[in-house]
């Protein structure tokens, strides 16, 4: 469908820089040539990094993955090629902060050998399961390339569980210089057009808007001629008016929607995703060829490089290589910058890699950058800066209160709101670099709540030690009175016991006692019967008077015999 059949808002605010699109758009992209080494960064995205699973000296195949999954919010990182780890270590990536980060080095083969570590491709992609596709996406380390780098397997999976009414593709590409999107749109559009499709068949939208910006007559053409080809009636192709900073998300979701999303609010939040054309194309490549996020298109432009021009660029490699490939650097080479000019940042060496966020390498003299802190003079109080933001924020009370470096202020002034588009620099005609003082701002902000959250928790872990120490003393107090009473116990027992024991003794003593009672009886009858025994002279007796002796002779027997019985007992 085309754009005519759909309203679009205006953008608030907004400036219209010289584009500078025609220095790089004017030939094919061409593929990069393998660099004698990759350096392979682990943190390429927002979230949690794995841990890298190669040694040095190892061979690697081309795609096979490099980390182990991250945990919860994350993304995997793939060897670019096939070739050799010959390092290990921190080295220095493209990012604001200017930090290193843990990555490997690689030394190519030259033979880009894939081995077994291609994906699966899924030939009927439009019929395929839509958890297959979610891991796929995952398993290829896909993140948003539209410069946040979120992971794209996420965004996709929890707005799966939301209802998204409208899916998004930001082909504005709004930002000065930078064409890479333009060209992919010119070359691959059936491709991008088939990765929409599986966007649609994993969220089910109502409707899929493509905006685009109007100074791109040949990717609206060449977008339009595959979206009538794919006769597909979801999908909308939109074209809006070129206006910096157009292609920022909630910008375009407003020109296309008319729905302002409020800071600190999601899209998802009013049923709306939006995707970044070339992670459209990261989509089609990972799913139909089975290729991870391995390469992208960069491009290399500004006065400062010979031949600018856009390359697909193996992930990793080192901007100078590229910047070779363009035919090196003129004498108007004295800044370097990641992306635009309006929202890049400068690159203090050019030994730093390319990686999944890397959209743009511009090299300019200082008088072409928008805004530069050595030509600052007094601001005038114009108001200029107020017209063109685009999410009407005060950039001149934002400023007072940012060189101030009240905090406070700052915040109260919605500092966090500021999308860092650049437009109040640009129109400031005192040349104040507005948008730096409010990235050092942020910066202060969030080091200020850092510093408060560790002093939270050192007062934390102090009182905690504090409240140990003291569970500790009352545990050994306790276990103390317990040992105490357990031996008062004890020896309440052993007083017991004793007083038990003499009682037995005195029993036994009666026993023994009785016993040689007994025996000293039975002795002494012994010894009568034996006198008595003696025998008699019973010539003269008379019969009555024998019988009166054997009479007693007998009762004396049984006596002695009942004594034996009892003693034997
Ligand atoms: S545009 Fe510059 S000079 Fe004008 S008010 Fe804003 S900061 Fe001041
Ligand atoms: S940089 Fe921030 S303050 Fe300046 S125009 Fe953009 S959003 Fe507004």
């Amino acid at each position: 469908m085309t754009s005519s059949s759909h309203r679009i808002w205006p953008l608030k605010g907004g400036v219209h820089p010289d584009f500078h699109k025609e220095e790089s758009n004017q030939q094919a992209i061409a593929t990069a040539p393998l660099p004698d080494k990759l350096i392979v960064p682990i943190r390429q995205h927002i979230g949690e990094l794995g841990e890298l699973v190669v040694q040095v000296n190892d061979y690697v195949y081309k795609g096979q993955i490099l980390t182990t999954q991250p945990e919860g919010l994350g993304s995997l990182t793939h060897a670019p090629t096939s070739g050799t780890i010959i390092d290990i270590g921190r080295y220095p990536i493209p990012h604001a902060s200017g930090f290193s980060c843990p990555g490997v080095i690689l030394k190519p083969d030259g033979k880009e050998d894939w081995g077994e570590h291609r994906l699966s491709p899924h030939s009927n992609h439009l019929s395929a399961d839509k958890n297959q596709l979610l891991e796929q996406l995952y398993q290829a380390g896909l993140v948003g390339l539209g410069g946040a780098a979120f992971p794209s397997m996420v965004k996709i999976s929890t707005a799966d569980k939301s209802t998204i009414k409208t899916l998004i593709i930001n082909a504005a590409e709004c930002e000065p210089y930078i064409t890479c999107d333009d060209m992919l749109m010119r070359e691959s559009a059936d491709e991008l057009i088939q990765g929409i499709l599986i966007l649609i068949q994993l969220l089910q939208p109502e409707q899929c808007l493509i905006g685009i910006e109007e100074n791109k007559p040949e990717a609206i053409a060449a977008m339009q001629s595959a979206l009538t080809t794919a006769n597909n009636n979801v999908i909308k192709l939109v074209t809006i008016p070129s206006i910096y900073p157009s292609g920022d998300e909630k910008q375009l979701i407003q020109i296309l929607t008319g729905i302002a999303i409020p800071k600190s609010t999601l899209s998802f939040d009013y049923g709306i995703l939006c995707h970044n054309i070339a992670t459209v194309h990261s989509i089609y490549n990972a799913v139909v060829k089975g290729e991870p996020l391995i390469s992208r298109t960069v491009t290399i432009t500004g006065s400062g490089v010979k031949h600018p021009q856009n390359f697909k660029v193996l992930i990793g490699t080192p901007f100078h290589h590229l910047i070779t490939t363009a035919g090196g650097y003129t004498e108007k080479a004295e800044r370097l910058l990641m992306g635009g000019p309006m929202m890049g940042f400068s690159m203090q060496t050019d030994e730093v890699p390319v990686v999944k966020a890397t959209n743009c390498i511009l090299a300019l003299s200082e008088a072409e950058l928008p805004y530069s802190l050595t030509m600052a003079m007094p601001c005038i109080r114009c108001g200029k800066c107020a017209e063109v933001c685009p999410v009407d924020l005060l950039p001149q009370q934002l400023y007072w209160h940012a060189r101030a470096e009240d905090l406070e202020k700052v915040q109260q002034h919605k500092l966090f709101d500021c999308i860092e588009c650049g437009c109040c620099s640009y129109v400031c005609p005192s040349n104040i670099p507005l948008v730096s003082y409010y990235r050092h701002a942020k910066g202060a902000v969030r080091a200020n709540a850092e510093k408060l959250q560790k002093t939270d928790q050192a007062r934390e872990r102090h009182e905690y030690r504090e409240f140990r120490l003291q569970r500790e003393k009352d545990e050994r107090k306790a276990k103390l009175a317990k040992h105490k009473a357990a031996l008062q116990k004890k020896k309440a027992a052993m007083a017991a016991a004793k007083a038990n024991g003499n009682n037995k003794q005195n029993a036994v003593s009666d026993v023994i006692k009785a016993a040689m009672e007994r025996t000293k009886a039975k002795k002494a009858a012994a010894q009568q019967q034996a006198k008595q025994s003696q025998p008699r002279n019973t010539d003269n007796l008379t019969v009555a008077q024998q019988q009166q002796i054997d009479q007693a002779d007998a009762r004396r027997s049984a006596s002695t015999k009942q004594n034996t019985e009892t003693d034997n007992k």
